[in-house]
């Protein structure tokens, strides 16, 4: 596989601290750069793994969308580099863990700390929307919290770019639970399904689940075609408005469809100041306790006390899925982690071709 690489970076240069994470293609270490002593979090993928499952199209796509996107809510890529058998990705790390792992211990948020994890999102997603990428797995699992609170999106391994027509995309991928009807219904998708999404995740911070739960599957599509969301009497009324314009089936009449600022304006917003917000001058309602920078208490501990060295990450962990929508089990916990998956995963990519 042939790659374009940062030749003055290499594994040599960093610490090797421990297991934080696994995605679909591989697993994700805090690392310590030998000169500075700075912390990162290093993504390691297997080239092998990426080619025998045919990802290196979504490889490279996930490789030139963190390099261009710039964004205070959006996790910050440094550089890439790679070794005969592995790629490495250089992020910024955030030391305060998946906001799936809050969520799964507070099962609930109360509104303020939805409304603020909320208008960070609208605004990372805005700037994703200006350069026509599409996020496509927005979900509590792909946020994450840096050390002051804030939330930031990783992984932008579905991610499609030059999607300027609302049609422009047309794969069945994501994670079930927050799928737009129209990507279910494949008749071309844009940009609103991020906004869908993004109902979910309000939906989900808000009541505990996300809108259309359902263990199979199968009932989760039939929900999210056919079914309007169950808005409980204890959210207020904005929000309740502001839920049922994201999850509006049709995409032409959902909220967001005219753009960001229709989000923006909504009453659930009325107090948010979204220039502080973009400055990152507005207090977090949450901040993470961490005194040691290195420590991983708000990663789960099936990671952190995993060997660094281990084969694929399905073998790792059984939070590391592979991508097809069967899901798998975790634990009793009352949220399980979800799978994004990609339909296209068997056919797609060319073994062989540039990555990085
Ligand atoms: P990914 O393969 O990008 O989905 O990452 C898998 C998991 O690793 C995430 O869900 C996080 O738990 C963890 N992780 C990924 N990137 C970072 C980061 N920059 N800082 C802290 N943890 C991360």
């Amino acid at each position: 596989m042939e790659l374009e690489t940062q030749k003055n970076h290499s594994l040599n240069d960093f610490e090797l601290l421990k297991v934080i994470g696994k995605g679909r293609f591989g697993k994700v270490l805090l690392v310590k750069k030998k000169i500075s002593g700075e912390l990162f979090a290093m993504k390691i993928l297997k080239k092998k793994y990426i080619e025998e499952c045919r990802q290196i199209e979504h490889t490279r796509t996930e490789r030139k969308i963190l390099a261009r996107v710039d964004h205070p809510y959006i996790v910050k890529f440094y550089y890439a580099f790679q070794s005969n058998e592995r790629l490495y990705f250089i992020l910024e790390y955030c030391s305060g863990g998946e906001l799936f792992f809050h969520l799964n211990r507070a099962r609930r948020f109360d509104e303020e700390r939805v409304k603020f994890y909320s208008a960070c999102l609208v605004l990372a997603i805005e700037h994703l929307h200006s350069k026509n990428i599409i996020y496509r797995d927005l979900k509590p699992e792909n946020v994450l919290i840096d050390e002051d609170g804030f939330p930031k999106i990783t992984d932008f391994g579905l991610s499609k770019e030059d999607c300027k027509d609302p049609r422009s995309a047309r794969s069945f991928c994501g994670t079930a639970e927050y799928l737009a009807p129209e990507v279910i219904i494949k008749q071309g998708y844009g940009k609103v399904v991020d906004w869908w999404s993004l109902g979910c995740i309000i939906y989900e911070m808000l009541v505990g689940l996300p809108p259309f739960y359902n263990e199979n599957k199968k009932y989760v599509y039939m929900k999210i075609l056919s079914e309007d969301p169950h808005l409980p009497d204890f959210l207020s009324s904005a929000v309740k408005s502001l839920l049922s314009g994201l999850l509006n089936k049709d995409p032409n009449r959902r909220l967001g469809a005219e753009g960001a600022d229709e989000i923006k304006r909504n009453p659930w917003f009325f107090d948010i100041d979204w220039v502080a917000l973009e400055a990152k001058s507005i207090m977090p309602p949450f901040i993470p306790n961490i005194s040691d920078p290195a420590n991983s208490r708000y990663f789960s501990e099936e990671f952190t006390n995993s060997a660094m060295s281990s084969a694929s990450p399905n073998q790792l962990s059984p939070r590391a899925c592979s991508p097809t929508y069967d899901g798998f089990s975790y634990s009793s916990s009352p949220i399980e982690p979800r799978c994004a998956f990609d339909t296209e995963f068997t056919i797609r990519g060319e073994v062989g071709q540039s990555v990085v």
